[in-house]
This record gives C-alpha cells, sequence and structure tokens, in this order.
C-alpha cells in the first residue's frame, strides 16, 4: 500500500512541475509629468515638495535615473540596474522651466520632455520657448516630440479614407520632428502619444519611421514591451503619492508575449471586451496570484496553458468600460523578493454614440 501511495503522489506532482525560466530581467519604471505648481489644473500637476520627494527618494533608495535612450540600450542589452527610472513630462507647459528649473539643477537627472510646436507657436505664453528649451538640454533634458498640434490621432475627420488619416498623422509625426530638430539639433526619435491614445496603424508607423512611442498605461518598460506602446506611470495628482507610486518604481515588467484585444479603441458595441494575456511561466513570480484591477472591482483570471512555458489568462470585466480611457492593471507578486510586483497594464478607449470621447 505505502508504494502504491508513493506512485500516486509523484503522478500527482508531475503535472504541477514547471519549466521555469531562472531569470526574469528588471525594467524601467518611467513616470510621467504635465504641470508644476499648485496653480494648474491639479488632475495634471504635481507642485515642487511632491516633485522634490520623488527627486529624493529616487536618489535615497539607490535609483539609477536613465534617459530614454539609454534606458532602451540597456534593456536591449539585458544590462539594467536592479532598480531604474526615467523622468517624462509632456505638453513643456511654462511652468516646467519657472517652477522645476532649480530642481533640475540639484538633481542634474536626465529627462525628457515632449513638446508640440504647433501649439507653442500658436499661443506662445503657456509654453517654454524654444530658449527655455534649449537652456534645459543643460541640466539633462531631451526635447523629444508630442506631435504638431495635440490631437486625438485616432480621429478620423469627416470623409476621410484610413490612407488620407494615416498620411496626416505621419504628417503630424514628421513636420513636428522637423521643427524640434531644427531648432535645437538632431534629437533622438522619441514620441509621447497625446492623450496616450493609439491604435496598431499609429504604433506600425511609428516603429517604421525609426521612434520609440511611449503611451500612458502604467507599468515598468521591458523587453516585452513593444518598441509602439511602451508603458509609463502617471505620477500627478493622487498618484503624486510616494506610498503608492513606491510600489510602482520598484514593479518589475511582467512578461506578457501577446495581448487582446489588439486596439486600444474599442467599437462602439465593444462595452466589455474580454481580455487575454498570453504570459510566460516563471518560478519568479506567482502567477496563480495573479489580481486584476477595473474601476474599483478585482478580478482573477481563467487560466489555459498553452504549452512552450506559456499561460493565458483569460479576464472577464464585471462591469462596462466608461466611456472615454480607462485601464485593466494586473499585478503578481514576485515570488523571491518580498513586495516587489510583476505589472501589466491594458489600456481602453470606450467612444460614445458619435465614436468620439472627452480629453
Ligand atoms: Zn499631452
Amino acid at each position: 500500500m505505502r508504494v502504491v501511495g508513493l506512485w500516486l503522489a509523484i503522478l500527482v506532482s508531475v503535472p504541477f512541475v514547471v519549466l521555469a525560466k531562472s531569470t526574469v530581467a528588471t525594467g524601467v519604471a518611467i513616470l510621467q509629468y504635465h504641470h508644476i505648481g499648485d496653480d494648474t489644473p491639479r488632475v495634471t500637476s504635481v507642485t515642487v515638495a511632491e516633485l522634490e520627494a520623488h527627486f529624493e527618494f529616487l536618489a535615497e533608495n539607490n535609483f539609477t535615473v536613465l534617459s530614454l535612450t539609454e534606458a532602451a540600450e540597456r534593456i536591449e542589452a539585458g544590462t539594467l540596474p536592479e532598480r531604474a527610472a526615467a523622468i517624462t513630462i509632456d505638453d513643456g507647459w511654462r511652468n516646467v522651466y519657472s517652477e522645476g528649473l532649480e530642481l533640475f539643477k540639484k538633481y542634474n537627472y536626465p529627462f525628457t520632455i515632449f513638446v508640440n510646436p504647433k501649439l507653442m507657436a500658436e499661443t506662445p505664453r503657456l509654453y517654454m520657448t524654444w530658449d527655455q528649451l534649449e537652456s534645459l538640454q543643460n541640466y539633462g533634458a531631451t526635447i523629444a516630440n508630442h506631435s504638431q498640434s495635440h490631437g486625438h490621432m485616432t480621429w478620423r475627420l469627416e470623409n476621410e479614407s484610413e490612407a488620407e488619416w494615416l498620411e496626416r498623422q505621419r504628417n503630424e509625426i514628421l513636420a513636428a520632428q522637423a521643427e524640434i530638430d531644427q531648432r535645437l539639433g538632431q534629437q533622438p526619435k522619441l514620441f509621447a502619444y497625446p492623450y496616450g491614445e493609439y491604435n496598431p496603424q499609429l504604433a506600425e508607423l511609428l516603429v517604421e519611421e525609426g521612434f520609440l512611442a511611449f503611451a500612458q498605461h502604467s507599468g515598468p518598460w521591458g523587453k516585452y514591451s513593444p518598441d509602439g506602446a511602451i508603458p509609463r506611470f502617471p505620477a500627478s495628482a493622487q498618484y503624486a503619492n510616494l506610498e503608492t507610486l513606491k510600489t510602482k518604481l520598484l514593479s518589475l515588467p511582467l512578461p506578457v508575449v501577446q495581448s487582446k484585444p489588439e486596439s486600444m479603441i474599442q467599437s462602439g458595441s465593444e462595452v466589455r471586451p474580454t481580455v487575454e494575456l498570453t504570459i510566460e511561466q516563471s518560478e519568479q513570480y506567482r502567477l496563480s496570484q495573479m489580481n486584476c484591477f477595473y474601476g474599483s472591482s478585482v478580478i482573477q483570471p481563467q487560466w489555459s496553458e498553452v504549452g512552450d512555458g506559456l499561460s493565458r489568462a483569460t479576464i472577464e470585466l464585471s462591469s462596462d468600460l466608461t466611456i472615454g480611457r480607462s485601464r485593466l492593471n494586473c499585478t503578481v507578486p514576485s515570488a523571491k523578493q518580498n513586495g516587489r510586483f510583476y505589472w501589466y497594464s491594458h489600456p481602453f478607449v470606450r467612444p460614445d454614440e458619435n465614436g468620439r470621447w472627452p480629453d
């Protein structure tokens, strides 16, 4: 009887043996800011004191702050440090210079400012001047591309064909880059989608033109992040709180090799899409403990094995998408480092009945 019992134990245990990969790379937590100040719209603002607390936290906790270009090289080469972060500031508001300059000088971190040349020309009083941007280059800034005019890039004009729409967007991107390069000398090809909105055609266009393109869904940037949809952590307003920001700065990139739905922009009828994530198995994390969050609900995925050391999570939203932008965040606890999480975020846009949505 004892022998039979032993055999049973072996037979039962075999299906649970996982062909685990022994190392999983770290990632880069990209912080995303807009305004610096306390008299600007709170939802897109960080105060000087909050920004200083973030910069100080990075210094005190042994983070290596990388430029986006160096981060890309080190992800590619597999030479990221254990803790890496990057700093990005969208829109080029004038307060970034007036409120931020002292901190940029003091900490001397590399950072990237994404600007809209056409808007700078139209309403100069709101934005930093080219001279100010040039002087920030002396304190670590890279000046990069946020399109000419900060529109909802996936929106088509009335009677515009898909080819015409794509050509118009190519011009939005390339004309902005030409002006930045002409004003400041050739800059690396880095693009931030206005409002973080993109579709597969835009992502493909940017990669084809040699850009790395940054979005606004959260998660650390790692080797599995698509070059046309790199995640960033919003760090303004309620997200400026260091207690929650800490967890994000320490998060690790979940190796998601494939995800569905393919486009963040849902058609009018897709109000409750099913998300499918194909993820590498690893002894570094506990996939069975993955939790996904949408709005205030916590969702446990359904799992299936797809072979080749991959598992597939099927995530059914428990409520309809809200109109406009939203995201599903999924976290998996590290099996090796207490308190660190592997993180993946899936962005959505649900259009209204006219195919539009608010800023
Ligand atoms: Zn913007």
